[in-house]
C-alpha cells in the first residue's frame, strides 16, 4: 500500500464524557480511512480524512446490486491505558474471502490491518475506558461505478469508520429469548452465508421483525435446504451444550466463520471439553431439553462476546434452558475472552495486538 496521506479535521467533535450513553453504532469519530480502486491501476490514494458524507453517483452499482462487503471488530483500552485489537488478522482473512465471493478486488491482509491500526491510532482519544466499553471498527468496501447493467464494478472504495460503544451487558450477562425461524432462510449451499455482505442482513430483517413482534430478541436460523439443522443466531454463531458435549454448526458455506466462534472452540478444546462441529438437528435440541439434557445455549460474536440463551421457541414448543441461569461454560468463556480483550488476563493465546 502507498503511504497514507493525512488530512486531519480542523473542527474536532465533542467527545462523549466518561459515563455518557454510547448507543451502538450511532456516534462516529472525527476521521475515516478511504482508499480507491480503479481497474487497471489497483488500489490507490490511501488517506485518513475528516468523517463526512460520501458523494456517490445515483447509478453506483452498490446502490442497485449490493456489490458490497464489510467487517466488524473492536479496539479495547487496557488497564495501563494502551489500546489493543483482538485477532484483526482473522477479520482481514474473512474480508478477503467476502471480496472474492462478491467479485470485488481483494484488500491485501496487511493493508487491511495497516488501515485499521492507522485509523485507531488517529482516533486513540475516542477509545472509551469505562468497564466494557470499546471502539467498534467497521471496515467496508463498495462498488462505485455508475452503471445499471449487472456486472462487477470497475471502481471501488475501501473505507474504515469507527464509533465508541457501550458495554453490551452493563449489569452482567443477561439471557436472551430466541425464536427458531422455520419459514424464512438465511443461507443455502453455494450462496453467501459464509461471508459478510450487506444483502445477507437485508434479507434477515423480516425474521427479526417476527421475533420481536412475539417478544423474542433474535432469530435462530435453520439450514436453508431442509430447515432441519441449527445454523446461527442473528449476528452470532450458536453453541449448545448437550449432555456434556458442546455442539456448534460446521462452517461448510452457510454459516459465518465467526472470530469469536473460533476463539471459543480453541479455548474449549484447551480446557478439555468435547466440541462437535457435526450438524445438529433442532429436533435433537428440543428433545434434549425435554429430557433435561440441554445444559447451556449461547451465542458468540464481536458485539456481545458471549450471549446466554435462556429460552428457545421452535414451532409451538418453548424450551427453558438451565432455568434461565447462566451456565458454567457460558460464564467461563465470557470471563476469559473479555479478560483477554480488555487486557485484564494474560494473552496466552497471542490473540491481541
Ligand atoms: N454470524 C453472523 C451472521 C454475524 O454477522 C456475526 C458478526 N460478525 C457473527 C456470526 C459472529 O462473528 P464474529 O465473532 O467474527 O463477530
Amino acid at each position: 500500500m502507498q503511504e497514507i496521506r493525512y488530512e486531519l479535521t480542523k473542527t474536532p467533535k465533542k467527545k462523549p464524557a466518561p459515563g455518557d450513553p454510547l448507543p451502538f453504532g450511532s456516534i462516529f469519530t472525527d476521521h475515516m480511512f478511504v482508499m480507491d480502486y480503479t481497474a487497471g491501476t489497483g488500489w490507490h490514494d490511501p488517506r485518513i480524512v475528516p468523517y463526512a458524507p460520501l458523494q456517490l453517483d445515483p447509478a453506483a452499482i452498490v446502490l442497485h446490486y449490493a456489490q458490497e462487503s464489510f467487517e466488524g471488530l473492536k479496539a479495547y483500552r487496557t488497564p495501563d491505558g494502551s489500546i489493543q485489537l483482538f485477532r484483526p488478522d482473522r477479520n482481514a482473512v474473512r474480508f478477503k474471502s467476502t471480496n472474492e465471493r462478491m467479485v470485488m478486488p481483494v484488500v491485501p491482509e496487511e493493508d487491511f490491518i495497516t488501515a485499521v491500526k492507522a485509523l485507531v491510532k488517529t482516533e486513540k482519544d475516542w477509545v472509551p475506558s469505562q468497564p466494557g466499553e470499546s471502539l467498534y471498527i467497521r471496515p467496508f468496501c463498495i462498488a462505485t461505478e455508475a452503471h445499471l447493467g449487472v456486472k462487477p464494478s470497475n471502481t471501488y472504495k475501501f473505507m474504515v469508520i469507527c464509533c465508541p460503544v457501550a458495554a453490551y451487558y452493563p449489569t452482567g450477562l443477561n439471557p436472551v429469548k430466541i425464536y427458531v425461524e422455520d419459514k424464512y432462510v438465511r443461507a443455502t449451499p453455494g450462496g453467501t452465508g459464509y461471508i459478510k455482505c450487506g444483502g445477507n442482513y437485508a434479507a434477515s430483517l423480516i425474521s427479526q421483525e417476527i421475533a420481536e413482534s412475539i417478544g423474542y430478541s433474535q432469530t435462530l436460523w435453520l439450514d436453508g435446504v431442509e430447515r432441519k439443522y441449527v445454523e446461527e443466531v442473528g449476528s452470532m454463531n450458536c453453541f449448545f451444550k448437550i449432555d456434556g458435549t458442546i455442539y456448534t454448526a460446521p462452517t461448510i458455506g452457510t454459516v459465518l466463520p465467526g472470530v469469536t466462534r473460533m476463539s471459543c472452540i480453541d479455548l474449549l478444546k484447551k480446557w478439555g471439553y468435547n466440541v462437535s462441529e457435526e450438524r445438529l438437528p433442532v429436533a435433537d435440541v428440543m428433545k434434549a431439553s425435554r429430557e433435561g439434557k440441554l445444559e447451556e445455549v449461547f451465542g458468540t460474536g464481536t458485539a456481545a462476546v458471549i450471549s446466554p440463551v435462556g429460552v428457545l421457541k421452535y414451532k409451538d414448543e418453548v424450551a427453558q434452558i438451565n432455568n434461565g441461569e447462566i451456565g458454567e461454560v457460558t460464564q467461563r468463556l465470557y470471563d476469559t475472552l473479555t479478560g483477554i480483550q480488555w487486557g485484564r488476563l494474560p494473552d496466552d493465546m497471542h490473540w491481541t495486538t
